[in-house]
C-alpha cells in the first residue's frame, strides 16, 4: 500500500510553517490586506526561518528542498495569508528557470545573492494580449551587438515593483512569433524599467501586482537563459514546477475558510 504519511523531517518543517504562520503572518494580514500592501518584514522573517529560497540547492545557499516539502510550507503559509504566500511562491516561481537552465555563472551571479541576503524576484510572462495563450507575447529582445534591447509592456506581474530581479520572456526573432521567444534575466534596476501601474486587487492584496514597462532595456547576452527561440520551453517547464504550488496554497485557504 502507498504510505502518504510524512517523514519525521517534514513533520517538522511543517510545523515550523505551521508556527510562523501563526506568529508572523496571522496578526499583520488582515492589516497589510485592507492596505494592499506586500509586509516586507514578513518577507525578511520569511528569509531567516529559510521559507523564501527552499527549493534553491543547499550549495548556492538555500534550502535544497524537494517540491513536496515546498508545497507542505505553501499550504501552511497560506492558511496564514494568501497574499504573503504569493509574494513569497512568486519568488520561487522566478528563480525556477535559473534553477532548471541556468549556467554555474549565472547561478553563482543572480541565485546565490538571493540566499544572503533577503530579496524578491517576478516571472515576467504575461502581457495584456497574453495570458493563458502566453505564446501571443509581444515584447521583443532584439539583439544588438553583445546585447539585447527589450521593449513592450508585462501586466499582472507579482512582485513586480518589490523585485529585484526579473525573468523575462520576449521575442528575439519576432519573424518566428512563439518560437523566437526567449528567456533573459534582468535587474530590475536597469535603465528603461518603470512600473507603470499596480493593480488594486479583490484578493491577495497582500501581494504586489504590476505592471512593467520595458523601454529600449539593455542587457547582456550574457543574461539569455537556455538558447534563443527555447523561451516558452523555459516559461512552461517552470509553470509545471510551479502548478503543485497553486494547489497547495488553494488548500491552505481552504482550510482556513
Ligand atoms: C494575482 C495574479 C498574479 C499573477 N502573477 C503573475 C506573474 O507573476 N507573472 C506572470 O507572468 N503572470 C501573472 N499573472 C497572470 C496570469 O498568469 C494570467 O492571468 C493567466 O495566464 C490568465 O490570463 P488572462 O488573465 O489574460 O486570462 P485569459 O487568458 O484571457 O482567460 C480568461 C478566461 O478564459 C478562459 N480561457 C482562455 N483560453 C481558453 C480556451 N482556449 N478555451 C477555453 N477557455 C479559455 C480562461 O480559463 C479564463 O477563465 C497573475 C495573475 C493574477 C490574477
Amino acid at each position: 500500500m502507498v504510505d502518504f504519511s510524512l517523514t519525521e523531517e517534514l513533520q517538522d518543517l511543517q510545523r515550523r510553517a505551521q508556527e510562523f504562520a501563526a506568529r508572523e503572518i496571522i496578526p499583520i494580514a488582515a492589516e497589510y490586506d485592507r492596505r494592499g500592501e506586500v509586509p516586507m518584514h514578513v518577507v525578511e522573517r520569511a528569509f531567516e526561518a529559510g521559507f523564501l529560497n527552499l527549493t534553491v540547492p543547499r550549495e548556492l545557499g538555500g534550502g535544497g528542498c524537494s517540491a513536496l516539502a515546498s508545497a507542505i510550507v505553501t499550504e501552511e503559509l497560506a492558511y496564514g495569508c494568501a497574499g504573503i504566500t504569493t509574494t513569497i511562491m512568486a519568488n520561487g516561481l522566478a528563480l525556477t528557470p535559473l534553477l532548471l537552465f541556468a549556467t554555474p555563472e549565472q547561478l553563482e551571479r543572480f541565485v546565490r545573492p538571493f540566499c544572503q541576503k533577503p530579496q524578491l524576484a517576478a516571472f515576467c510572462l504575461t502581457e495584456r494580449q497574453a495570458g493563458s495563450d502566453a505564446g501571443a507575447i509581444q515584447t521583443t529582445a532584439i539583439p544588438d551587438g553583445d546585447s539585447y534591447v527589450i521593449n513592450g509592456v508585462k501586466c499582472f506581474i507579482t512582485n513586480g515593483a518589490v523585485a529585484s530581479l526579473y525573468t523575462v520572456f520576449a521575442l528575439t526573432d519576432p519573424e518566428r512569433g512563439p518560437r523566437g521567444a526567449s528567456a533573459l534575466i534582468v535587474p530590475a534596476d536597469t535603465p528603461g524599467i518603470s512600473i507603470t501601474k499596480v493593480e488594486d486587487k479583490m484578493g491577495q492584496r497582500a501581494s504586489n501586482t504590476a505592471e512593467i514597462t520595458f523601454k529600449d532595456v539593455r542587457v547582456p547576452k550574457e543574461n539569455l537563459l537556455s538558447k534563443e527561440g527555447r523561451g516558452l520551453q523555459v516559461a512552461l517547464k517552470t509553470l509545471d514546477y510551479a502548478r503543485a504550488g497553486v494547489g497547495a496554497l488553494a488548500t491552505g485557504v481552504a482550510r482556513r475558510a
